[in-house]
């Protein structure tokens, strides 16, 4: 539930009235005198001060104040965007930013993509991930930051996949609670995004394969014709919304007290979502507690009335359905009400004054006041936690320099900087490419040949000449388009990467290939190299990161957040055009439940790599299930026991999997994730983890009551180093006996 900051104080003139008799009045000298502005009076409750000053404002202030005012919008210097206040009252201007990697606009921390963090598995780096962020965007002069996006991923064309923490409800919601946190300790309000579920681009016809980096129509996303975000209508029943896709987002409301929410462009079972009454209204503030305020996505308002009436408070830009006019309209014709106008204008004042924008005034344009140094260590903390180690044939890696005499670095990745496209792409203060890394570290030692792989017979002779090769294949991703298929020619940005990975393979028996995707890829020379890493897009210091993990300094710590399939038509929504990208613009969730690993745990299909997986540099074991019934209001905690038994320190990540009991009209996955730990061991040292099953791990969504009804039966408890690595096995009776 949401706090307010304030203490909870009787609502109106009474209320104040005692307030002022009781104790001295505790204006703040920022927002003035409590005998001219009771609004000021800092004992109220944010909500008491929103009403007092409500009744204070113009009618004209008002509906001025629930759109943005900046015309420029996303293309502006600056901020993505401005709200004017309004000085008579002392009402500051709000400023807005971009986004889920970094702070737009103008040169920040570039950090790792999101998905690296959901491959990190570990809630305390997404504070940490958050903190930067915020803390950027607050220097920069913002108080609203356009992130984090915590959609899942449903199908890995999705253009924004890179964006996402991956496709488990469990993990994002792991991770957003604390991102969200992290982020507003730094006074910052965070617009979590898209509610929701919002989990494609769309089909672009030629142009999604034309698609390059830095390609701006492409990332507004003005040439989709097929399934496109703006107007797709996704089609969800309620038990997948509520099991699956709103998971992060409850826990970015409710476990991180998110001050906003950014409603989505697309259509969820008929409605826009910045028009639809059930999210706004229903999920987010009669379930949830969320009294915040909800902006639209850019351009995402489609009707001033519905959106009014159904719960949307801000649309920013370009504010072409909430400006005066329209408002005013939709007042006179009946369509809203006074009270709903005034109801949004005190969900934006009321989330102002619980941040302390009245009392401490905004924040002003500092940006010297960047920790430059912080933000690189927090960049490529993110990025070695988030490398993914999926083969290391005959312990190839780590490298040892001594040994080497010479190293060929190949590929488009190997000397340049890889990020995703759209509203989340930034400008990093610098770039480290992993040639600069290896270069700075043993430039002295070792012979460096280094090939583009634009000239495939060439990058082959370098491997060959070289001790060891290593490909770095990036792929290019990007809001406003999905790609035609998983592989690294879509679209083909970088030539045909399994070519020129196959002819360095083929050159070099001693090949290491370092994937800089936005999305799980298919692998199909997998078979041939000796060592594969997946370090997704990784962010301005992704050279450090990668040198440091090819050479042993330091541990390639990622699990896969998503699962990588063999064939393309292994994909879940593969084959079936309703479901993906759907038919006439209407994407309907048949798989219900059933998404990522549940899916291909569903279908009997083989992944290339699960979700869950990674290897490390040394072994562990996880041993010693043990599940107690109840403790600590849970239903049960689990425990294992994870030792490092080889001679390396590292990072494994224990993880506990449950197989709810099925019944007639509800069927359950084999396995869902429902507790891991990230957990860093010396050689040698073993350490007993608890992992607490909870009443809503146990329980499904019941659409006939709307809420959450515990199963009734024997839950299969999982525990071991994957989804599909999971030797430990128990049962938990839930309102029977199984043991
Ligand atoms: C994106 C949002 C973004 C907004 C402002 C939209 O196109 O969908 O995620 O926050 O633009 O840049």
């Amino acid at each position: 539930m949401m706090h307010e900051r304030r203490a909870r104080r009787p609502a109106g003139a009474i209320g104040l009235t005692l307030a002022l008799l009781v104790c001295p009045a505790t204006a703040s000298a920022a927002c003035g005198k409590v005998s001219e502005r009771p609004w000021c009076e800092r004992s109220l409750t944010p909500t008491q001060r929103a009403e007092h000053l409500v009744a204070a404002m113009s009618q004209l202030e008002k509906v001025n104040l629930l759109g943005g005012d900046d015309p420029t919008g996303v293309l502006s210097i600056r901020h993505t965007g401005i709200s004017n206040g309004v000085p008579r009252l002392g009402i500051p201007d709000l400023h807005f930013t971009d986004g889920p990697v970094g702070s737009r606009t103008g040169p920040t921390t570039a950090m790792p993509i999101p998905l690296a963090l959901g491959a990190g598995f570990e809630p305390r780096l997404a504070r940490r991930f958050g903190s930067t962020i915020a803390g950027e965007a607050r220097a920069k002069g913002n108080e609203v930051l356009y992130a984090p996006t915590v959609d899942l991923m449903r199908t890995p064309l999705a253009g924004r996949t890179f964006e996402t923490f991956g496709e488990d409800p469990y993990l994002s919601s792991a991770l957003a609670a604390p991102w969200v946190k992290g982020a507003q300790a730094r006074g910052v309000i965070t617009s979590v995004k898209h509610f929701a579920p919002n989990n494609q681009e769309g089909y672009g016809g030629g142009r999604a394969d034309r698609a390059r980096p830095g390609d701006r129509l492409v990332a507004i996303g003005t040439l989709v014709s097929e399934g496109s975000r703006m107007q797709v209508n996704a089609v969800v029943d309620r038990r997948t919304l509520h099991e699956v896709y709103f998971p992060p987002y409850e826990a970015a409301v409710r476990r991180g007290g998110s001050g906003s929410v950014m409603c989505a462009y697309n259509r969820l079972n008929d409605h826009h979502g910045c028009e639809s009454a059930y999210l706004q209204q229903h999920v987010l503030r009669d379930e949830w507690g969320f009294d915040g305020f909800v902006v639209a996505d850019y351009g995402g308002v489609h009707d001033t009335g519905r959106s009014i009436r159904n719960g949307l408070d801000f649309e920013p830009w370009p504010s072409l359905l909430y400006n005066p006019a329209s408002i005013e309209l939709a007042l006179a014709t009946g369509e809203v009400t006074q009270e709903q106008i005034d109801g949004h204008v005190i969900a934006i004042l009321r989330t102002m004054f619980r941040f302390g924008f009245f009392d401490d005034g905004v924040f002003p344009v500092t940006p010297e006041r960047i920790d430059r140094r912080a933000g690189e260590r927090a960049a490529r903390t993110v990025a070695e936690n988030g490398t993914v180690l999926l083969k290391n044939e005959r312990g190839l890696l780590p490298l040892q320099a001594s040994e080497l005499d010479s190293i060929a670095l190949i590929g488009a990745g190997a000397d340049s900087y890889t990020t995703g496209g759209g509203s989340a792409d930034v400008t990093p203060f610098h770039v480290v490419t992993p040639r600069d890394a290896i270069a700075q570290r043993l430039g002295e030692e070792l012979e460096i040949l280094h090939e583009d792989g634009s000239d495939r017979a060439a990058a082959a002779r370098a491997a060959d000449r070289a001790d060891v090769a290593v490909v770095f294949a990036p792929d290019y991703t990007t809001e406003g388009i999905d790609r035609r298929c998983p592989s690294l020619q879509c679209p083909p940005a970088f030539g045909d990467q399994d070519a020129l990975i196959e002819a360095v393979a083929a050159a070099n028996p001693r090949t290491i290939v370092v994937l800089e995707t936005g999305a799980p890829v298919l692998t199909p020379w997998r078979g041939r190299i000796r060592a594969l890493l997946e370090a997704w897009y990784p962010g301005q210091e992704g050279g450090h990161a990668l040198a440091r993990i090819l050479f042993g300094e330091a541990e390639p710590g990622g699990r896969l957040p998503a699962t990588f399939p063999r064939h393309a038509a292994d994909i879940p929504t593969a084959g079936d055009r309703r479901q993906y990208p759907g038919i006439d613009d209407e994407a309907v969730y048949s798989e219900g439940v059933f998404v990522g690993y549940r899916s291909y745990d569903e279908r009997g299909v083989r992944p290339a790599f699960e979700f869950g997986f990674g290897r490390s540099y040394t072994t562990f074991s996880i041993t010693d299930l043990d599940v107690a019934r109840g403790g600590d209001g849970h239903v049960a905690l689990a425990r294992v026991r994870v030792k490092n038994t080889g001679n390396r320190p590292g990072t494994a990540v224990p993880q506990l999997y449950l197989g709810l009991p099925s019944r007639p009209g509800v069927p359950q996955p084999r396995r869902k994730l429902a507790g891991f730990e990230k957990v860093g061991l010396r050689p040698g040292e073993a350490k007993t983890v608890r992992l607490p099953i909870t009443r809503r791990d146990v329980s499904w969504w019941q659409e006939s009551q709307a809420r959450w009804t515990p199963v009734r039966g024997c839950v299969k408890v999982m525990a071991g180093s994957s989804s599909r690595r999971l030797p430990l096995r128990d049962e938990l009776g839930v309102g029977v006996g199984c043991r």
